[in-house]
């Protein structure tokens, strides 16, 4: 039987792609699937801080290529991101779980600023924190602030939800039908074996701060509240 080891507090990264179905925008069904596994976790005692990725609306390094200036772009990517949040609220409310969205980008009607000391507080009380607009950072990328957050909040892990790949394997597996997948593996070997898991700032700041990073695949079979709950799947990452 899987493995469990219940955390405490947990800080979950949902990429853009995720919120879209694989297309431009928000799918409001895929959007409750989320949240009604978020709250299964919570409910059951997680307390769960979630980092929403916009990739779904905007990626800043895309509409530069596209011809955009970088930090506007960045900007209207973090902007993308904070949508999101608001969905997921609106589905968290709806299974009476309570939220807060804390941005990075103060907009005081839409949600509270990012406050850490305040965010740990709605933790303790069971309320799901959904962070949003990033850093406020252009040039920054919403798996970095997933590490940061955890870190900041004392976390005791950052679990990555990944469309398309399940774990960490030795190679590509959508490519080399010999990769091999890999349970757990240390932040060196990540290294050592040239393997892509989160973007290089954020995978330093894990390893440097001793911060486990889980990574696993969203489109697994209650995949995101079973990663929440403890239970080992994907590929633990570790010092
Ligand atoms: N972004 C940013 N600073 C941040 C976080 C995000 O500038 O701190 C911008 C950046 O343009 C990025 C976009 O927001 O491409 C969406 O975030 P990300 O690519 O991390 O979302 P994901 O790939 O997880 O959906």
């Amino acid at each position: 039987d899987a493995e469990r080891r219940p955390y405490r507090r947990v800080v979950l990264k949902l990429s853009g792609e995720v919120f879209g179905g694989g297309a431009v925008g928000v799918d409001p069904d895929v959007v409750a699937g989320i949240a009604a596994q978020i709250t299964k976790a919570s409910k059951s005692g997680v307390q769960v801080a979630v980092v929403v990725g916009g990739g779904n609306f905007f990626r800043g390094a895309e509409l530069q290529r596209r011809g955009m200036e970088r930090s506007r772009a960045d900007y209207m990517g973090m902007l993308g991101t904070v949508m999101n949040c608001l969905a997921l609220q609106d589905f968290l409310e709806k299974e009476d779980v309570e939220t807060r969205v804390q941005t990075a980008i103060t907009m005081a009607q839409v949600a509270e600023a990012y406050i850490p000391r305040k965010a740990m507080r709605h933790l303790e009380k069971g309320r799901v924190v959904i962070f949003g607009a990033g850093a406020g950072l252009p040039y920054f990328t919403t798996d970095t602030v997933s590490a940061q957050r955890a870190l900041e909040i004392k976390a005791d892990a950052v679990l990555m939800s990944k469309s398309g790949v399940d774990a960490v394997y030795t190679a590509d597996p959508r490519i080399d039908p010999n990769a091999e997948r890999l349970e757990t593996i240390t932040f060196d070997e990540v290294l050592q074996r040239r393997l892509q898991v989160a973007d290089q700032a954020a995978f330093s700041l894990c390893q440097d701060n001793d911060l486990p990073i889980v990574v696993f695949g969203a489109e697994v079979e209650d995949g995101i509240s079973r990663a929440l709950c403890g239970e080992r799947i994907g590929t633990l990452i570790t010092s």
